[in-house]
């Protein structure tokens, strides 16, 4: 049985959300830092949603209030990593306000714009339209 490493990332990454959970930020940090090796091994691009939550310069594990702070100025959405001091900008579109969308639970704007985690959200997570488009700027 060969795994994949994108199976592999993912794995790490959902651990690295289950440690956090419990408080244990040390080894989500590490998962994190594992899933990125891995993808840099096997030249995996990590999947946008991982790339979300964590740091591109020091790896810590994104955590919203702890390890990252996230503010909306005009239409891009800002993000601080709290260890490093590393800023992150994405541009905000107004993609995923969709009226195909599921309309059970409409969930305040903010929070997809706050950049929760795919999971948190699963409404129009997957189909590209999840409000958040990645004009992301390379350094
Ligand atoms: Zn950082």
């Amino acid at each position: 049985m060969v795994r994949t490493a994108q199976e592999r990332i993912s794995d790490l990454f959902a651990l690295a959300e289950q440690e956090a959970v419990r408080g244990h930020h040390g080894l989500a940090d590490r998962y994190v830092g594992l899933a990125r090796r891995i993808g840099m091994r096997y030249n995996v691009r990590l999947p946008m949603e991982y790339r979300e939550l964590y740091c591109r310069r020091c790896s810590v594990h994104w955590v919203e209030g702890r390890t990252v702070r996230t503010r909306l100025r005009s239409r891009r959405r800002v993000r601080t990593c709290l260890q490093c001091g590393w800023v992150r900008r994405a541009w905000v579109t107004g993609r995923g306000s969709s009226p195909s969308a599921p309309s059970a639970g409409r969930r305040p704007a903010d929070q997809a714009e706050l950049g929760l985690t795919a999971e948190a959200i699963p409404a129009d997570s997957g189909t590209g339209g999840a409000g958040v488009d990645e004009g992301e700027e390379e350094e």
